[in-house]
């Protein structure tokens, strides 16, 4: 299958959920996980109309982004790996949206960089949906607390929630972190009065349920872009 097939499928995998879910297929939308595939990839991809890409490894990214700026710098790029905090400044620089904010100190640091005049950093609070099994993420009950001190910080958007929940094998099994996911941001948002409007969450092989549990990005790698090569050392 080409990258138009592929993205055809995608696409269609999405409007299908959505109805399913009685949701308006336009409220979801689709990044492309474009990590390890190389700049002429994207291009491929953004040729076919695609605009959001998701990258994990900064330097990775920064060398993609600075070779597709010139003929596309209508696409918006999205952190979405885990990050270290000297590699913020990049980051900072380059990217649109980071999804995987797990600590103030990051986000302090991400506010900070910023360099004047790029706009807002739109961000979202990635959260460990499955507790002992994986690492990445800040505990369901700190999310609250991390949301608000990160809203306060002038050069940041906070948008919402990100998750990675483990493989589970059937969609109504997919479909339990993610309720979990949507919950937490209605809480959150509801306690504190803020707006957010962006659950992240959803990939290649549990799209469906996440769009059934109320995602609004979609972050699709391997369903697009095919098998992914080893990731860069
Ligand atoms: C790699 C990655 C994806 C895409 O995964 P696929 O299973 O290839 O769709 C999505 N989100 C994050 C955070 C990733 O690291």
């Amino acid at each position: 299958m080409s990258l138009n097939d592929h993205l055809a499928a995608v696409h269609q995998r999405i409007e299908q959920a959505a109805k399913a879910a009685g949701r308006n297929p336009q409220s979801v939308s689709l990044l492309a996980v474009s990590k390890t595939f190389p700049a002429a990839d994207v291009a491929r991809v953004a040729a076919l109309g695609q605009t959001a890409f998701g990258e994990n490894y900064v330097q990775e990214a920064v060398d993609k982004i600075a070779a597709l700026r010139a003929h596309w710098p209508e696409l918006a790029w999205h952190f979405i790996g885990p990050l270290q905090s000297n590699k913020t400044r990049d980051v900072a620089a380059a990217f649109d949206w980071v999804h995987s904010i797990d600590r103030l100190k990051l986000a302090q640091r991400l506010n900070d960089q910023r360099p004047p005049g790029r706009g807002l950093l739109q961000v979202c609070i990635q959260v460990n949906v499955d507790g002992e099994f994986t690492k990445s993420g800040v505990r369901p009950e700190e999310a609250s607390a991390l949301a608000v001190a990160v809203a306060a910080l002038p050069n940041l958007r906070l948008r919402g929630l990100m998750c990675i929940p483990e493989a589970r094998a059937d969609v109504a099994a997919q479909r339990a972190p993610f309720v979990r996911l949507r919950l937490l941001r209605d809480a959150i948002a509801a306690e504190h009065g803020l707006t957010l409007d962006t659950l992240s969450m959803g990939m290649s092989a549990d799209l469906e349920a996440a769009v059934l549990e109320g995602a609004t990005i979609v972050r699709v790698g391997s369903a697009l872009f095919g098998q992914r090569p080893a990731p860069p050392r």
